[in-house]
């Protein structure tokens, strides 16, 4: 018997695409004297923090943004990193600031969240964001995983409509603002959500037209897990041990890629699926912020 392979949906080719049409945009708003700038500000020494926080601030080197990281140890209070969002807050040439999280546990990252202004709150977590992308208000900045599959999807012309997601994890920063942007009117979808505490989670999965998985925990999904013909997103991030790669570990996503993508009709490889649509869709809600400072009422989506 023959095995069928799954088309592998490339995040690097389409955000490849997104950036230089981000960089277009980004010369045409310099050529107006504002230059998109993004802050990110990074609390202690956590290597995988660092690595991520380089590919944003590089990646917006690379469409002509200001990309900035500002660093401070792990003992820095509460009070003085309000300090610090203060004066982003209030520099005009900052138009997106990011808290890499996660922060250190002596501090409140959903004080630090809520102190950014909600029109620099380029990650989208202020609460004000989280409701106006709730509501389908266009002024709330997206979150930008979900706003990256959101983007697959229209640029892959995968059909939503009546269509069934199931999504796999139940978190505020990819799963929840996802399930409400798929259930939306436009795209239309049956959405289920998924976590922890589901019981039998694979009759879930196995009634999905597109799969999201978005939890951590390599190998979870499996190719008896997934229907015929499904298409998946693998939103997983795990680094696992393999004697063979040159640093002896590898990057792996949550589903079980060998087998699933003889199933799948469609997949997002980890790496290259996910993980650049998101620094792209960062790149974009940068964009965006610097549009809206010139006018507001004039501003449409940078992806649009
Ligand atoms: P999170 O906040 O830890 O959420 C994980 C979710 O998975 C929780 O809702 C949890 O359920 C659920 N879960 C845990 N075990 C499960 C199981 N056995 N069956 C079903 N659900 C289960 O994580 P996150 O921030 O959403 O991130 C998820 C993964 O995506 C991580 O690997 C992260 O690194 C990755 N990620 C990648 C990108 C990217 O750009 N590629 C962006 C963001 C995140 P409970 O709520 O019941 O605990």
């Amino acid at each position: 018997m023959t095995s069928r392979m799954a088309r592998i949906i490339s995040g690097t080719e389409i955000s490849r695409t997104m950036r230089a049409e981000i960089a277009q945009k980004v010369a045409a708003l310099a050529a107006e004297g504002i230059v998109p700038g993004l802050s990110v500000v990074l609390v202690g020494d956590d290597p995988a923090s660092e690595v991520y926080v380089r590919s944003k601030t590089q990646a917006c080197e690379d469409v002509g943004m200001r990309g900035r990281t500002l660093r401070f140890p792990d003992d820095i209070t509460q009070d003085e990193l309000f300090g610090v969002i203060d004066g982003l807050n209030a520099d005009p040439e900052v138009h997106g600031i990011l808290v890499q999280l996660p922060i250190p546990e002596n501090l409140s990252y959903k004080a630090v969240l809520e102190r950014i202004h909600p029109d620099k709150d380029v990650d989208g977590f202020h609460p004000l964001n989280v409701g106006r992308a709730f509501v389908g208000d266009p002024l709330g900045f997206i979150p930008a995983t979900p706003a990256g599959i959101m983007e697959v999807i229209r640029r892959e012309q995968i059909p939503t409509h009546g269509k069934h997601v199931v999504i796999v994890g139940r978190s505020l920063i990819v799963s929840k603002p996802l399930a409400s942007l798929l259930m939306a009117p436009g795209p239309n979808a049956t959405v289920t959500l998924t976590h922890k505490y589901t019981t039998d989670l694979a009759s879930h999965t196995r009634m999905a037209d597109i799969l999201v998985v978005a939890v951590g925990k390599p190998g979870l999904i499996t190719a008896d897990m997934v229907k015929p013909g499904v298409v998946v997103f693998d939103v997983g991030v795990n680094r696992v041990e393999d004697e063979t790669a040159p640093r002896g570990q590898r990057i792996v996503g949550d589903v079980d890629f060998a087998g699933v993508s003889e199933v799948a009709s469609a997949m997002t490889p980890v790496p290259g699926g996910v993980g650049p649509m998101t620094i792209t869709m960062l790149l974009a809600n940068t964009l965006e912020a610097a549009r809206r400072t010139r006018a507001p009422q004039l501003s449409a989506r940078a992806t649009s």
